[in-house]
């Protein structure tokens, strides 16, 4: 049952750089892994929306029809031409997006600890 306060935890996954472990918000016992280095630093997850919404919006960036299959490593070949569209809020999800929920939380938490990383360090 979800916690009424709507907030997930963002973990980064020992070890593994620019990796995170996110709460989902219906299963709170498996958390959705991000990987934002894949595909060129556009990032994947191992959730239902990225696997189907934002791969097909990836395909359609890059011209490709959706019935048209291609491999992860050859979608990452051409990875670097893709432009990052955003999740957007849950009340708002950007039909265009490649980035989904997890993975827009997991670049937020990233970017958290860099800027503070350089602010200690300036
Ligand atoms: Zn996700």
């Amino acid at each position: 049952m979800p916690r009424n306060s709507g907030t997930v935890t963002v973990k980064p996954v020992p070890g593994e750089v620019f990796r995170y472990q996110v709460e989902s918000w219906g299963q709170r016992t498996e958390p959705h892994i991000v990987d934002l280095l894949a595909f060129d630093g556009v990032g994947a997850c191992s959730c239902k929306d990225w696997e189907t919404t934002c791969y097909r919006n990836m395909k359609r960036q890059l011209g490709y029809r959706d019935d048209f299959k291609i491999s992860y490593e050859d979608m990452a070949k051409m990875a670097h031409k893709l432009k990052i569209i955003w999740y957007g809020t849950t009340k708002d999800k950007n039909p265009a997006r490649i980035i989904c929920k997890h993975n827009q939380l997991a670049r937020m938490s990233s970017s958290n600890y860099l800027t503070r990383e350089v602010a200690r360090n300036a």
